[in-house]
């Protein structure tokens, strides 16, 4: 029989959705759906005290959003459940029990104090990587249930077997090695009876039939323990995929702590980046599929995912590329999904009680080719709901450099002031037919109009934004210039 294909994304509860966490939960997920496999969400709570309250919901939510669905997780649960490891303590205990019987595992009583000490002095002796010294392995029976008997804290430590090496195939890196000399007994189950995390994982991963495990670099390091875990119960591990960093712009390590940098999905969202520009986005940091295409949705990204593709170098968080990208998704919106997506965004900044849904959709759709992320549209419209006093340096610039635009600018006005019919079309009208008798085409014809009537040096459509402004203010614009640069 074939195995089964089941992979999980595990996050710990503590903290949000960040870039890094989602790309670990969109390659497993991209991954098992690619298989027709089976994605699962489990949460390693076992670190009790940096558990920060509502991170799961959070996650669970935004993973949602993006369109990352679990088949299993703690409020959708299969037959493997529960998938939450506080609630599996019973299992973990079962499972340390099997070890301590087989003698591959053993109690250690040893108090913090004692393990400190005995680590100094060995760093003394110039053992750079200290360990356990043993010294509850050496117990007797008798002391040991002695110790039990007394109630005297235990927690329970894996035998490191001598000589034995670790080796797996890893997706991204091939093969990696490690020896059990390299590494001391250590604990699996915790004197408050909590499992440790390398316990834990592998006992999950186990019973819950996992066949890859996609995560951080920075776990390559703990697959050695996991490995011996797998190797005491006799199971067949799973197929290792360690991914490369994400890096920032300046090539260093993505950190939390860039406070510049918007790292979380929340923040995005809210701001109206959309779900499957950043499913696109982040399905390209670390793989890549053959050919030089990048647009892809999901349907499209779980047929193509290709495992052997992984990247072997850290890829970069590229703000700038994702801003791209989710223009690229906007442009590509229907009408009616562009106009429910950004209205929102209008409504919450500007009051929009006496504005003809005519004039909000023609306003709204004139920035839909340049709107890079939903929010972006209270500042594109801005000049539409409140005058515009100050002009930027770029404006100000373009105005110094216009010559002779006066004759222009006063029979535009003059023009603009008679025109009876407001509509777009008799506006261009007026434009292009004073372009003719001035003599006067392309930049500098529309250049000062356009400075002049909405006061911004660039925008949509010339005539659109003139009709969208209403003649009151155009003119109001245009006097307020004719004004500043007279004085
Ligand atoms: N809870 C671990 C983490 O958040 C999961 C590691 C793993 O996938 O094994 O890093």
């Amino acid at each position: 029989m074939e195995k089964k294909i089941r992979l999980r994304y595990a996050p710990s509860p503590t903290g949000f959705l960040h870039i890094g966490n989602t790309r670990t939960a969109l390659f497993n997920y991209l991954l098992a759906k690619h298989y027709q496999g089976a994605f699962i969400l489990r949460i390693e709570d076992t670190d009790v005290e940096r558990n920060v309250e509502g991170a799961i919901a959070s996650q669970l939510d935004n993973l949602r959003w993006l369109g990352i669905e679990p088949d299993e997780t703690i409020d959708k649960p299969g037959q493997y459940g529960p998938y939450t490891q506080l609630e599996r303590l019973q299992t973990y205990e079962e499972y340390a029990n099997k070890l301590l019987a087989a003698k591959k595992a053993y109690y250690c009583f040893c108090t913090a104090q004692e393990l400190e000490a005995s680590r100094e002095k060995q760093l003394v002796q110039g053992y750079a990587s200290p360990r356990y010294d043993r010294r509850c392995y050496r117990l007797s029976e008798a002391e040991v249930n002695e110790k039990l008997k007394n109630n005297v804290p235990t927690s329970i430590r894996f035998f490191v077997p001598d000589n034995e090496s670790y080796d797996f195939n890893d997706l991204v890196r091939g093969p990696v090695h490690f020896e059990s000399k390299d590494l001391g007994d250590w604990v699996i189950i915790k004197s408050n009876g909590i499992p440790t995390y390398n316990f834990a994982v592998v006992i999950d991963d186990i019973l819950m039939e996992i066949s890859h495990v996609v995560r951080g670099e920075e776990h390559i390091s703990n697959t050695p323990k996991q490995l011996m875990i797998y190797r005491a119960f006799e199971k067949e591990p799973p197929i290792f995929a360690h991914l490369t960093l994400i890096v920032n712009e300046q090539h260093k390590k993505l950190s939390k702590r860039d406070g510049h940098l918007m790292q979380f999905i929340s923040q995005y969202r809210k701001i109206g980046y959309l779900p499957n520009a950043i499913f696109n986005f982040i399905a390209l940091l670390g793989w890549s599929p053959l050919g030089e295409e990048e647009i892809f949705i999901k349907e499209e990204l779980i047929k193509i995912f290709d495992e052997t593709r992984l990247s072997k170098s850290p890829s970069m968080f590229d703000v700038k590329k994702l801003t791209w990208m989710n223009n690229l998704y906007i442009k590509k919106m229907s009408d009616e999904e562009y106009l429910a997506f950004t209205k929102p965004f209008l409504a919450s900044a500007y009051d929009l009680t006496n504005k003809a849904d005519d004039w909000l959709t023609m306003l709204l759709l004139i920035f839909k080719k340049e709107l890079q992320y939903g929010q972006e549209i209270v500042a594109l419209t801005k000049p539409f709901f409140v005058q515009v006093t100050e002009l930027s340096s770029e404006t100000i610039g373009m105005l110094n450099n216009l010559n002779n635009y006066q004759e222009l600018i006063t029979e535009f006005r003059n023009q603009i002031n008679q025109l009876t019919n407001w509509k777009e079309i008799s506006i261009k009208e007026i434009i292009s037919m004073l372009g003719k008798t001035l003599n006067v085409k392309g930049k500098d014809l529309f250049m000062p109009i356009r400075i002049f009537a909405s006061h911004q040096e660039h925008g949509p459509e010339l005539a659109k934004v003139i009709y969208l402004l209403g003649k009151e203010q155009v003119i109001k614009n245009i006097d307020n210039l004719l004004n500043s640069n007279e004085k």
